[in-house]
Order: structure tokens, then C-alpha cells, then sequence
């Protein structure tokens, strides 16, 4: 048994050839989850071999559209399949709030395809099946698995302006997984992420944008961002094992631009496994051992 980790996209709203919008997929056994659905999900999924048919939830961590701009790629192509596998409407998990008006007007924007398909091939409209939950301030059960065995927990995270942003904390029977979603550093994520094995946060290199971003706009990015250093910080006092980064702004390009990002975490004093997420990077529970580190 071992549940993997797979990072479907890494960017940010600027477009990027090399990273897809924000997703994280945690699969154990038949189980099959994905958290955001950024740009370009799908054809990650299919990368990895899966079918929006197989996925067993849909989880949103907010509606910033970087992270949601694939759903309707995913809800509408499960359903245009459906009668193939029968696996019926895409769950989807999401706090409540502004979630089941935005899906909706998703599926709705197809009317007209979903109109023309009804008349020869699709039985019925495409529909998601809603699981919306009330924001949590501590770590909350939102979802758990038909057959028991993967548990998923919600906390409120800090993305203000965005009132209904949270992080999720997986649970499978080879480990813990925390997915941080979009938040600055803050003290629900670090409860979220003690005993964690691998925590996925977002990271944002203030130093590295802080002349980019001076008297623009983009100055208040820092305030509801995560800050890499303090993210170091954060990832000592819990004890984060493996700390994976993602939705990195900005862009790494170079091996260099790579390497500031795990000399900005190890400033902030943190000590354990780092990797700097690129697209489809996977990481397996229980941790694969490595040949002659076997202590
Ligand atoms: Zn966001
Ligand atoms: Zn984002």
C-alpha cells in the first residue's frame, strides 16, 4: 500500500509553459483526490494516467481564479464521458460561501453544448455533487472516503482579502499530507501541519520582488503570500519533515533561482527534506528508502 503525492501544477496566474495552474493530486489505492484545479489540470491528470472519471473529490481550497480555472474542464469532460464509465457527478468540497454559485455558473456556461449533446448522446445536464462545509477556525473533518480509510480536514487559512480560502490535512493509512493552499504564513497551518509528513505550501520570495513590487500594486501581495523565510521558520517549530513548495512566485527559471528558494527556507532555520515543486513531481508515502541510508 503506499499513497503518492503529485504535484499537477506549480504556477500562478502569469502564464508559464512549464508549470500548469495550482493542483495537487494525493492518491492511495482507488482513491483519488485533487485539491485545486489551476490551468491545465486536466492535461496533467492525464499525464499521470488519470481521467477526471476517476476522482473521487474535487477540493477547493479558494476561488482565486488560478485555482479554479480548470473546473470547468474537469466537471464538464467527466460528464461529456460519463456514459462511458458511469461514475456520475464530480464531488467537489469546498467551504461554503461563494463555492456552489461559482460551480454552478461553470456547468452553466456550457448551455448551449450541453444542449446539443443532450440531443444525441447525454442523458441528463452535467451536475457536481456539493460538499460544502462551514469555514473552520480549528482543523475540521470535511470528507471521508466510501471505504473509510482517507480522511480529509479543513482549516481556515490567512488569504484576506479572500474570506473563504482553508488548507486541507489528508489522512490515508501510509501517512499525513497538508496542502496549504493560498495563505501567508500563519498559525492554522501550522497547527494543520504538526504531525504531518509532508506538507505542500505555497511560497512567495518577498526579497526577490521587493524592488519588482516597490509603489505598484503588487506591493500587498507580501500580506497575504508566504513569505519563504518565515516559512522556514514555521516548518522548524512543527517539526514539518518534508516541506514542498509550490505556486512559486516568483517563476524559478534557473538551477540558481531554484536553490534561492532552499536558502531562503533554511534561513528561516529549518532543517529537514526540501524540495522546490515543479510539475508533476510525485512523493510517495511510506517514503521511499534510499540504498545505503538505511538508518
Ligand atoms: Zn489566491
Ligand atoms: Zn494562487
Amino acid at each position: 500500500m503506499t499513497t503518492t503525492v503529485t504535484l499537477t501544477g506549480t504556477g500562478v496566474p502569469f502564464p508559464s509553459a512549464d508549470r500548469a495552474g495550482p493542483g495537487v493530486l494525493v492518491s492511495h489505492e482507488d482513491v483519488h483526490l485533487q485539491i485545486d484545479a489551476g490551468r491545465s489540470t486536466l492535461m496533467r491528470l492525464a499525464q499521470t494516467g488519470i481521467n477526471p472519471h476517476q476522482l473521487s473529490a474535487l477540493l477547493l481550497t479558494h476561488l482565486h481564479s488560478d485555482h479554479v480555472s480548470d473546473v470547468a474542464d474537469l466537471a464538464h469532460t467527466r460528464w461529456v464521458q460519463d456514459h462511458l464509465h458511469g461514475t456520475g457527478p464530480l464531488p467537489v468540497v469546498a467551504a461554503d460561501g461563494h463555492a456552489p454559485a461559482f460551480v454552478q455558473r461553470v456547468l452553466a456556461a456550457n448551455a448551449y453544448d450541453v444542449e446539443v449533446r443532450m440531443r444525441h448522446v447525454q442523458d441528463g445536464p452535467p451536475q457536481v455533487t456539493g460538499h460544502w462545509f462551514q469555514l473552520p477556525d480549528v482543523p475540521a473533518e470535511v470528507w471521508r472516503s466510501p471505504c473509510g480509510r482517507v480522511a480529509v480536514e479543513a482549516v481556515r487559512v490567512r488569504h484576506e482579502p479572500v474570506e473563504q480560502a482553508v488548507g486541507y490535512r489528508i489522512t490515508t493509512p501510509d501517512g499525513v499530507i497538508v496542502v496549504s493552499g493560498d495563505t501567508r504564513v500563519c498559525d492554522e497551518i501550522a497547527a494543520l501541519s504538526a504531525g504531518a509528513d509532508i506538507v505542500v505550501h505555497e511560497a512567495c520570495r518577498s526579497t526577490a520582488l521587493a524592488e519588482f513590487a516597490r509603489n505598484t500594486p503588487f506591493e500587498t501581495i507580501f500580506s497575504y503570500h508566504a513569505d519563504t523565510v518565515a516559512l522556514g521558520e514555521m516548518a522548524k517549530h512543527v517539526g514539518v519533515p518534508h516541506l514542498v513548495l509550490t505556486h512559486l512566485i516568483p517563476e524559478p527559471t534557473t538551477p540558481d533561482q531554484v536553490a534561492a528558494y532552499e536558502a531562503d527556507v533554511r534561513r528561516g532555520g529549518f532543517a529537514g527534506r526540501i524540495s522546490v515543486g515543479h510539475d508533476l513531481m510525485t512523493l510517495t508515502l511510506p517514503p521511499e528508502t534510499i540504498p545505503g541510508d538505511q538508518q
